[in-house]
């Protein structure tokens, strides 16, 4: 069997699927790194060499480019183009993939740049145009939307009837001893968290200020952790699934210290996500010419890299989901959740644990993909595949899950 992907992106993410690729060299058997700066994929296709003895090809390409895409895609003709760039990437990749007739796989839903706003529509709307080239993409699979969609199908494949209440609870206890950083890429999840909370009750949205709901939840082995109910992108497609949920939200932890140097980001204006006008001098020293920049790139140049935090990083993640609702006619609660330690997962790829827990399950979705587990064409979220052989990945690959049944969900209604 044939295994050839395209990994796009070589960032903390891309890094350890690339890591976790090469550890699965019986299912890919061809391997090749694009980014944007050529010299990060071969320092990593270098990494990979010696530590698995595994020849990676790379390239440079602007995935803002569907022309630069096609070009590569004509040439390399992977099978599966994982898309390990940036939210603002998709719709390119997507249409360079179907232009060349590759399948697609993704970490995260468009985004425009202009506009902090993030749904499925623009990627649904390919949905067609997949089914008739026969291609299959595979939306959101990292693990939140990704690991938390499958818990989600998992839970209503074994354990329920209907479910009824859902609740995704994301907890970071790790600390990268750094007064302020972000753990993936800083523009993009800022721009996440400064948008309005945004829940799903009884068939419709209902909007919130942000950060204004939260309460302390209960985190296995770490213990309360202050969590704050944010927008999050796979509400969005679950509630369309799993269309006997009435109520769906999703909580994040953040550390008080972590909301108040985002408090301050934002009063002074650094979140801003459009142009304003700046005089800087000439590089070659004969005045100064005025330069348009966005305040958050420019933030994110200066803020901490977000792949440099792993080496002290402690602590750990716990994501999961927390579902109620009815089995045999009688109600019952589970929860089932994944712990990362960010040390562990540094040791065996370089990287913290937010960019393993993403990774990691990014090339469980690959490696189904091209095992034809996970494969029909169209356009799909990942809990429309079947969650068990991932479920079973995922104990395999380095972020095992446990279960609980009727415990304490802590929501009072
Ligand atoms: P990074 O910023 O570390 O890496 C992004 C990479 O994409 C960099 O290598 C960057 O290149 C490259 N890139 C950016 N723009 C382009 C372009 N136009 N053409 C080619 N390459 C480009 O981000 P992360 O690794 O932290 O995150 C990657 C993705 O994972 C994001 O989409 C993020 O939203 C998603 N994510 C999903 C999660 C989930 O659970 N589902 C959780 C965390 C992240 P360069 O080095 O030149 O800048």
């Amino acid at each position: 069997m044939m295994g050839r992907v395209l990994i796009i992106g070589a960032g903390g993410v891309a890094t350890v699927a690339a890591h976790k690729v090469c550890q699965n060299k019986e299912v890919f058997t061809e391997i090749k790194i694009a980014s944007r700066t050529k010299s990060k994929c071969d320092a990593l296709a270098k990494v990979l060499n010696d530590k698995y003895g595994t020849q990676v090809t790379t390239a440079r390409v602007d995935a803002d480019s569907v022309e630069e895409l096609v070009a590569l895609l004509s040439d390399y003709k992977p099978e599966l183009v994982m898309n390990l760039a940036l939210p603002y990437q998709d719709l390119t990749i997507m249409e360079a993939c179907l232009q060349t007739g590759c399948n697609y796989l993704d970490t995260a839903n468009y985004e425009p740049k202009d506009e902090a706003h993030f749904e499925y529509s623009w990627q649904w709307a390919y949905r067609e145009r997949f089914e008739k080239a026969g291609l299959c993409a595979i939306l959101g699979c990292g693990f939140d939307p990704g690991v938390t969609s499958v818990f989600t199908a998992y839970a209503d494949k074994h354990h329920f009837d209907e479910m009824h209440y859902l609740d995704i609870v994301d907890c970071n206890a790790g600390n990268h001893h750094k007064a302020f950083a972000t753990n993936f890429n800083p523009e993009i999840n800022i721009r996440e968290i400064t948008q309005k909370g945004l829940y799903y009750q009884d068939g419709k949205y209902i909007e919130t200020e942000p950060m204004e709901i939260h309460m302390p939840l209960n985190y296995p082995n770490i213990g309360p952790k202050e969590s704050y109910l944010l927008h999050h992108e796979e509400i969005e497609s679950l509630v369309i699934n799993y269309p006997t949920i009435k109520r769906a939200r999703f909580w994040m932890t953040f550390g008080q210290q972590y909301l108040t140097y985002l408090d301050v980001i934002q009063n002074i204006g650094m979140a801003r996500i459009d142009e304003v006008e700046y005089k800087a001098p000439k590089a070659d020293g004969t005045g100064e010419e005025t330069v348009k920049i966005v305040p958050l790139q420019f933030l994110k140049a200066v803020l901490p890299n977000p792949q440099d935090l792993g080496q002290n990083y402690d602590g750990e993640t716990s994501i999961g989901c927390r579902i109620r609702g009815v089995r045999d006619g009688q109600e019952h609660t589970y929860y089932v959740y994944n712990n990362c330690s960010h040390q562990a997962a540094y040791e065996e790829t370089g990287m913290q644990g937010v960019s393993y827990t993403t990774g990691v399950p990014a090339m469980i979705g690959a490696k189904l993909f091209l095992q034809g587990v996970w494969s029909k064409p169209g356009v799909h979220n990942v809990e429309e595949f079947d969650p068990d052989p991932f479920m079973q990945q995922l104990n395999e690959q380095g972020l095992p899950w446990h279960e609980l049944h009727d415990v304490d969900l802590e929501f009072e209604d």
